[in-house]
């Protein structure tokens, strides 16, 4: 997953100013909870999920994503960590959290949306006057099995597509 995240990202980063930006993959990250001078983005998203028990497959709308963000000016380097929450199966007894599993398109929203973000709180970039609707933020909500979802059980999935 990460080299998916990875070859999406670095495509559009390249329109950044001639820093270099990296994108990781970061468990350890916690909403609300970045570092000084680091700007968060926190989204919901669409992925499938499958079960390493019973190999069923799920698809969720409600994938909470979320981003922490910071440019070193001086040294033109800029680090993306990214912490997708999981989910489980809700077939299995003990069954694991997975890793949502999100389309390259899908990937690619996420990381458009992104960019605009870190244009705005790193380049000094105006807001653009109207957001886009993304195709996956539509009105089609299914039920959401809180008890299975890992944004849910920490308390995270509540919070709405923000910046701060
Ligand atoms: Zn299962
Ligand atoms: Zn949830």
């Amino acid at each position: 997953m990460a080299e998916q995240w990875n070859s999406i990202f670095q495509k559009r980063a390249t329109e950044l100013d001639g820093d270099e930006w990296t994108l990781e993959l970061d468990d350890s990250i916690v909403p609300g909870q970045n570092q000084q001078d680091w700007n968060q983005y926190i989204r919901n998203a669409f992925a499938e999920f499958s079960c390493s028990l019973c190999s069923r497959w799920w698809p969720s709308k409600q994938v909470k994503v979320v981003f922490h963000f910071s440019l070193d000016p001086a040294l033109h380097r800029g680090t993306v960590k990214v912490k997708c929450f999981k989910q489980k199966c809700r077939e299995c007894f003990d069954a694991e959290m997975e890793e949502p599993c999100f389309s390259s398109e899908n990937i690619d929203v996420m990381v458009e949306k992104l960019m605009e973000k870190i244009r705005i709180r790193c380049y000094g970039a105006e807001p653009p006057e109207s957001n886009r609707n993304l195709f996956f933020d539509d009105e089609i909500k299914g039920p959401h099995e809180s008890d299975h979802c890992e944004a849910c059980l920490r308390g995270f999935c509540q919070e709405n597509d923000q910046i701060f």
